[in-house]
């Protein structure tokens, strides 16, 4: 029996009913690792097997005691490295961090553990989450598990190659600009933006404050509503969480799951056709159609040229802003390397030395036009102006999802580039969000549902909803997911 081809939530049954040996079924994980695993880079971490052979033992049983107590009882969990998992390094993908190990739980993995999960590792990704591609990590580049050629997409690079190489059941990713999103369409996978302020960012270490968000990331919509309720919890420790008790619990989440999108309404949104390419407009068709086929209302909008020419400029304004201040931190002295200055070497110089020798290029370049973009006498001419566009998205966004239950869009431009063909060049490789931006700037819930598996590499869908609106795109994911038959899937 392999494992790793099946849905988590079934994992979890066969485990507890002791259909399952937790020893073979971790070391069938373990062995496609070994295996696969120097091809694809997928993890910076690997806890030992040992170690998670006998946690998952532990909580199998103790869910045996007390059914329904651990909703993710066993099941083995790949977390980005920029999320803390205490006593394991958070490096970010950066050799600026490739020493600094979590002194604490983030608020998501300490949801994990209390309902069950195991922390198998931690992922490879786009240093500071800055790119689309996986490819700026200084631990080298993920390849995608359904061609090796190209890339998974970025940041949450690792992530997604883990869930497509059934190198681990769930994961979690995070999302500033589509980086949950990307991947998961490239990869097979399903992924889900949540809305903002809807999931803990405590334990997160920020890129960009105001558009990020962590998400669930999983082969199939039941898995992705389940773990996207055990991390939807409320917590005192981030300010900009949403409200108390605003999520529904999983027994909804899972009602929503089985009673499907019938009867809701779907707006394809047009304005995309002929800017993305035409496998990836077929593939908008196609979920449109399929849709349409379990009940889905399906109509047709736009959001007009303004919205889709402006918002990747606006967010690439906003991110590099956020970051550069954000990044500040990294010193040599709190944070970095400690490396003692040079005999007579001032402030100005060691922190310039630490900076430019343990940042890579990307996020270099990124800090300093951010910093020029807060420059005072060019703040109002594109920082201020990036916020406008942000407020015409929000309100474009707030005004189409009161008519429509979700937008329908693609969630890449095309096929993942192959590696090394756009990570030099940041006009090619930011026009790659072009989709996915828009909901980080309104701050709503974004989902990608995989399509197409047999391209150059797998194709996915995007739908887009108003504020808390995740119930109903769980809805019809799982209409779609039952036409398309995409479920549990991994790379062959
Ligand atoms: N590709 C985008 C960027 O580089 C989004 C990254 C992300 O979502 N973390 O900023």
């Amino acid at each position: 029996m392999d494992a790793v081809r099946l849905p988590a939530y079934e994992v979890k049954q066969m485990l507890v009913k002791g259909n399952l040996d937790p020893e073979d079924y971790v070391a069938s994980v373990y062995d496609r690792i070994k295996r696969l695993e120097d091809k694809v880079n997928a993890y910076i971490t690997i806890r030992s097997m040992e170690e998670v052979v006998r946690e998952v033992k532990t909580v199998v049983e103790k869910e045996r005691e007390k059914p329904g107590r651990y909703p993710l009882a066993g099941l083995l969990v790949a977390v980005k490295d920029n999320i803390h998992v205490r006593g394991l390094p958070t490096t970010c993908g950066s050799l600026m961090l490739r020493n600094y190990v979590a002194p604490y739980d983030a608020h998501v993995v300490e949801l994990i553990r209390r309902n069950g999960g195991v922390v198998i590792g931690k992922t490879n990704m786009d240093e500071f989450a800055m790119g689309s591609t996986g490819e700026t990590s200084a631990f080298g580049p993920t390849r995608n598990p359904w061609n090796y050629e190209h890339v998974p997409g970025g940041s949450s690079s690792g992530s997604a190659a883990a869930l497509a190489a059934g190198f681990a059941l769930l994961a979690l990713g995070s999302d500033t600009g589509g980086s949950i999103r990307l991947p998961a369409a490239w990869t097979g996978t399903y992924g889900l933006k949540p809305t903002y302020g809807l999931v803990s960012r405590y334990g997160l270490v920020a890129y960009a404050d105001s558009l990020e968000q962590i998400g669930p990331m999983a082969r199939s919509m039941l898995d992705l509503s389940l773990l996207f309720d055990v991390i939807a919890r409320h917590d005192v420790r981030d300010s900009t969480y949403y409200r108390k008790g605003a999520v529904e619990t999983f027994a909804e989440a899972r009602q929503g799951f089985e009673e499907g999108g019938n009867g809701l309404k779907v707006a394809v949104v047009e304005d995309f056709e002929g800017l993305v390419s035409r496998q990836s407009w077929n593939a908008v068709e196609k979920a449109a159609s399929l849709l349409q086929r379990s009940g889905v209302d399906v109509a047709t909008t736009r959001l007009g040229q303004e919205i889709v020419e402006y918002s990747l400029p606006a967010y690439y304004v906003i991110a590099m802003a956020e970051a550069s201040s954000n990044l500040a931190r990294y010193d040599g002295i709190v944070y970095g390397p400690k490396n003692p200055p040079e005999s007579g070497e001032g402030w100005m110089s060691y922190y310039a030395r630490i900076r430019s020798t343990y940042f890579g290029r990307e996020v270099k370049m990124r800090i300093l036009v951010g910093s020029w973009i807060l420059s005072a006498g060019y703040r109002e001419q594109y920082y201020m102006r990036a916020l406008k566009v942000r407020r015409l998205v929000r309100e474009k966004i707030r005004k189409l999802t009161a008519v429509f239950d979700a937008l329908l869009m693609p969630a890449q431009v095309d096929y993942a580039p192959r590696l090394g063909e756009v990570v030099d060049d940041p006009i090619k490789m930011y026009a790659l969000d072009l989709a996915t931006v828009i909901a980080n700037l309104a701050g709503v819930p974004a989902i990608t549902i995989p399509v197409e598996l047999t391209g150059t590499t797998p194709l996915g869908i995007q739908l887009v909803g108003k504020e808390l609106s995740e119930p109903a795109l769980v809805k019809l994911g799982s209409s779609l997911e039952r036409e398309t038959g995409i479920t549990g899937v991994t790379a062959p």
